[in-house]
């Protein structure tokens, strides 16, 4: 079978991006979104929905597309996903739906994502379509986390008539996708229109509430609530624990990105967050938290931005457009090589890393083969910024003041696979902080899995 390659998605100049937090990708227009739209084969048993954790209609929706219905599209993609411009995105359509669409065999599977990006972007622009608004069923559901687990869980409940209540920590929903993933990824007012839209169907936001210290679980379940759902994610930072990383200049990924996202610190000096103003700058890990924090670094005005990555590149678990558009704007990657100690002034302020080359040896846990260090191949980089995106662990604020809890020994939730019920009734638990660190659209599936169960209750 002849198969069309895939219609590529105009991008800024990396020369020109790196000095704006705009959007990379474009996005398509009308035309090409059709033809790549056209390009499905609408296959009779659509593999490309088993990859989908949420089980959006991918064939339904590209032959909207297909047919020029553009608006039907995103309303079709909104029947099982509130936030189709968000996924359409981030999630790694490569490892998930497009790996399994029929033409992948061939190397050129329907751009899914970008048709679902597309949909959606459509939809906002002309004027998004408001459903009904559900009778009330006179039940209420509380929801701990505004994240993508969180509110999916909470959108689908308001739509079945449950009063749903979600309790957030930050001042602003959004989880990861606020304070994690750089505007360059995911702009903030296409963020704001999908949470606007859940917020229209009935779900109450309230940020600033920290649930372990404002109100209990228990406390909430004796509030008149249902059942319970948490969606609390894993943020905690995780540190090598190597000497000298206490140094100031060194941080977490979650907290200079916080500041970066969050509190804006990218619109200095409209906004004066605190972001140490530093010229060379390294990234230690090689997942999206790594190439994100990379990437903002770049935008921030350093002149060096160094990635050290213990593994190779063919290891590395960021999505591979992220590592390749890292790579064109001029990340500097040290692959196989790992931090050993950090080197700071007299005034405990960070001024170099010592590093050590690896090597790659027998597979580990993970299948992938584990880095060994080459002795005495140590060298120094110098720096003033050194920013730690080795992984996040669960918060245990919770799992302190809920008894009876079931969590495993690094502190994320037991919940039913199937159920997302947790060891206590009427409480489910979906998301990080079940599976650890995970993708956007799973923890939006077990968000929909939990709704799902509560509303059998
Ligand atoms: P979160 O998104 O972490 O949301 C949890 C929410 O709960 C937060 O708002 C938090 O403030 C709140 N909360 C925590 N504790 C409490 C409490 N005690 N009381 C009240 N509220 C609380 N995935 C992808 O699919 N694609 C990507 O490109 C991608 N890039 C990423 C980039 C970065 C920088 C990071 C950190 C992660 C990335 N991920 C990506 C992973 C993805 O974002 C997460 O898997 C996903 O957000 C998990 O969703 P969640 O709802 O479980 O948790």
């Amino acid at each position: 079978m002849k198969v069309l390659p895939r219609f590529p998605m105009p991008e800024q100049n990396p020369r020109d991006r790196i000095k704006n937090f705009l959007e990379v990708p474009l996005g398509y227009d009308t035309e090409t979104a059709v033809a790549e739209a056209s390009r499905c084969i609408q296959c009779k048993k659509p593999t490309c929905v088993t990859g989908c954790p949420v089980g959006v209609p991918i064939p339904e929706f590209i032959k909207l597309i297909a047919g020029r219905r553009f608006t039907e599209a995103s309303l079709k993609i909104k029947e099982v996903n509130n936030l189709p411009a968000i996924c359409g995105r981030v999630c790694p359509q490569e490892t998930q739906c497009e790996i399994k669409c029929v033409l992948s065999r061939m190397g050129q599977p329907v751009c899914i994502g970008r048709l679902e990006r597309f949909a959606a972007d459509y939809e906002r622009k002309t004027g998004i379509i408001l459903p009904d608004k559900p009778r009330p069923n006179g039940k209420a559901v509380a929801i701990v986390g505004a994240g993508p687990a969180g509110l999916t869980c909470a959108g689908d409940l308001a739509r079945l008539g449950y009063k749903v209540t979600v309790f957030e920590a930050l001042h602003e929903p959004g989880g990861v996708l606020t304070y994690g993933i750089p505007p360059f990824r995911l702009p903030r007012d296409i963020m704001k229109a999908e949470f606007d839209y859940i917020r229209y169907l009935g779900v109450e936001i309230i940020p600033n509430v920290i649930v372990g210290r404002s109100i209990t679980i228990p406390e909430i379940l004796n509030d008149n609530y249902s059942a319970v759902f948490i969606g609390t994610g894993a943020g905690a930072p995780v540190f090598p624990g190597i000497p000298g990383e206490n140094s100031i200049g060194v941080l977490s990924a979650n907290e200079f990105l916080t500041r970066v996202n969050l509190m804006n610190a990218f619109r200095f000096p409209e906004y004066e967050t605190p972001i140490q103003n530093a010229k060379i700058i390294a990234v230690v890990g090689g997942g999206n938290v790594a190439m994100d924090s990379c990437r903002a670094a770049l935008r921030l005005g350093a002149e060096k931005v160094y990635c050290i990555y213990r593994r190779s590149r063919a290891e590395m678990p960021a999505r591979e457009e992220e590592i390749h558009h890292a790579e064109e704007e001029g990340v500097i990657f040290h692959m196989l090589t790992a931090p050993v100690k950090i080197i700071a002034d007299e005034n405990e302020m960070i001024k170099a890393v010592e590093c050590i080359k690896m090597e790659l040896g027998a597979p580990d846990d993970s299948g992938r083969r584990r880095p060994v260090p080459v002795i005495g191949s140590e060298f120094r980089l110098d720096l003033n910024m050194l920013i730690m995106a080795i992984g996040t662990k669960a918060n245990r604020i919770i799992s302190k003041t809920t008894p009876g809890l079931i969590t495993d020994k690094r502190g994320y939730i037991w919940a039913d696979s199937s159920t997302q019920l947790t060891s206590i009734d009427r409480v489910y638990a979906g998301g990080d902080i079940v599976t650890g660190s995970a993708t956007v659209i799973e923890a939006m599936g077990a968000g929909k899995r939990a709704a799902f169960e509560i509303s059998r209750l």
